[in-house]
C-alpha cells in the first residue's frame, strides 16, 4: 500500500485552498513531516541549504531544492504534481525564492522550519509575514484518509504485540535502559522502522511523565510506565501500560483502576462533534472525583500521523470539534511525586458513531516478573 502521485497532488490542491480559505497567499514548507506528508520527499537532513516547498492556489506547486540534491527530489512520490527550481551554492537561494512569493503575502510555514531560512525570507521580502502551520492551519493533517488509517491502525498492532512481548521479559534487577532497548527490538521486530521513545518509568521515576530510562535497577513492588512508540511505513505508534513487579500494593491497583475508568469514559465520550477539551473534561472528571486531581498534570492526549505529537490537541480551551477520521492519543495519567506513576495510553480515531480504538493490548493491571 503505498500513495500514488494523485494522493499527493490532491494533498497540496486541498492544502491550496484550506490557506486561501484562511486568508493565506500560500505554504512555505521545508523539510520535516509536512513536506514528506505533501509531497513525499524527505531530504536526507534539513540543513543550511535552503529547501523549500511552495504551495499557492493559483499556481503549480514548486519545489525549490539545492541543485546537488535535484535528482534525489525528482525521484520522490509526489514529484509529477511539482514543478522544480534549484539554485547552487553561491547563489543567494532567497532571491530565488522570491519571485515565487508574494511580496505583500501572509504564508503558513512549517512549525520546525529553521530560522535561518524564515529570516532569509523574510530579509529579501519584507512584506511578506508568516504564521506556523500550528497556528494557521492546525487541522490541515488532522483527518486521515483511508490509507492513512490502515497505516497507523497497522503500527497501533505493532505497538500491542510489543506490549505482549515485554510482558514476558525480566524485570526486577534489570535497569529501565535494558527494558528500554527490549522495547526498542520489540517496536523494529514488529515492523518499526523508526522509535522515538521508549519510556521505562519504574517506581519514583514513574512519577515524572517523560522520564525516558536512566540507570536505575528495577525493584520487586514497583510500578513501571511503559510509553513506547515511532513509526512504521511512515505512520507513528504511541502507546502506554503501566505494570506491576510482582504482586502489586493495594493503593497500586487502585490508582491504576482509577486511570483505567478515566481512560474509558474518555474513550466512551468520543463522537463527532463533541469539542477536543471535552474529552479531557471527562477524564479529568474521573481522576477528580476519586480525589487525584492535582495528579494529573498533563493534558490528555494529542493527535498522531506522520508524526507522534501533532494536532489536534486534546486539552481545556481547545473547542475545535472531533471529525470522523481525526486520530489521537487518550492518556490519563496519575503522578504521585517520589513515589509511583500510573498512566494508559491508547491511539483512537473517529467513527461516523463514535470512536475506535487502535490499540487493543489489556488495560487490566499486568503482573510481571
Ligand atoms: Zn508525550
Ligand atoms: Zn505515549
Ligand atoms: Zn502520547
Amino acid at each position: 500500500m503505498t500513495f500514488t502521485a494523485d494522493d499527493y497532488a490532491h494533498r497540496m490542491q486541498r492544502a491550496a485552498q484550506v490557506a486561501a480559505d484562511k486568508g493565506f497567499a500560500g505554504l512555505v514548507i521545508t523539510p520535516g513531516p509536512d513536506l514528506v506528508w505533501l509531497c513525499g520527499y524527505a531530504p536526507p537532513a534539513a540543513t543550511e541549504r535552503l529547501t523549500a516547498l511552495i504551495v499557492r492556489p493559483d499556481a503549480a506547486p514548486t519545489l525549490i531544492v539545492p541543485a546537488l540534491e535535484r535528482g534525489d527530489a525528482e525521484h520522490a512520490p509526489g514529484a509529477p504534481a511539482l514543478s522544480f527550481v534549484d539554485w547552487r551554492d553561491g547563489v543567494d537561494p532567497y532571491g530565488i525564492a522570491a519571485p515565487l512569493l508574494d511580496a505583500n503575502g501572509r504564508y503558513a510555514v512549517s512549525d520546525n522550519a529553521w530560522a535561518l531560512h524564515l529570516l532569509g525570507l523574510q530579509r529579501t521580502l519584507p512584506g511578506t509575514g508568516y504564521t506556523s502551520l500550528t497556528d494557521g492551519l492546525p487541522m490541515l493533517r488532522a483527518v486521515k484518509d483511508a490509507a492513512e488509517l490502515a497505516r497507523l491502525a497497522a503500527a497501533g498492532a505493532a505497538a500491542d504485540a510489543t506490549f505482549d512481548g515485554i510482558l514476558r521479559v525480566r524485570f526486577a534487577g534489570r535497569t529501565e535502559h535494558e527494558v528500554a532497548a527490549d522495547l526498542d527490538a520489540l517496536l523494529r521486530r514488529h515492523g518499526h522502522s523508526q522509535v522515538d521513545f521508549t519510556v521505562v518509568g519504574s517506581g519514583p521515576n514513574g512519577a515524572d511523565p517523560h522520564h525516558e530510562a536512566g540507570d536505575r535497577t528495577i525493584e520487586p513492588g514497583d510500578a513501571v510506565v511503559l510509553d513506547f512508540g515511532g513509526l512504521l511505513e511512515g505512520y507513528g505508534s504511541d502507546t502506554t501500560r503501566t505494570v506491576s513487579v510482582g504482586e502489586p500494593s493495594p493503593e497500586l491497583r487502585e490508582v491504576h483502576d482509577i486511570v483505567r475508568r478515566a481512560q474509558e469514559a474518555a474513550f466512551q465520550a468520543v463522537r463527532p462533534g463533541v469539542s477536543c477539551e471535552e474529552i479531557d473534561r471527562v477524564a479529568r472528571q474521573v481522576i477528580a472525583e476519586a480525589g487525584y486531581g492535582e495528579y494529573f498534570i498533563h493534558r490528555v492526549g494529542h493527535g498522531i500521523g506522520v508524526t507522534t505529537h501533532e494536532p489536534p490537541y486534546l486539552v481545556a480551551g481547545e473547542q475545535q470539534s472531533l471529525v470522523p477520521g481525526m486520530c489521537f492519543s487518550i492518556e490519563p495519567g496519575i503522578y504521585l511525586p517520589g513515589r509511583f506513576g500510573v498512566r494508559i495510553e491508547d491511539i483512537v480515531t473517529v467513527t461516523a458513531d463514535g470512536g475506535q480504538r487502535l490499540n487493543n493490548s489489556v488495560r487490566e493491571l499486568q503482573i510481571v516478573a
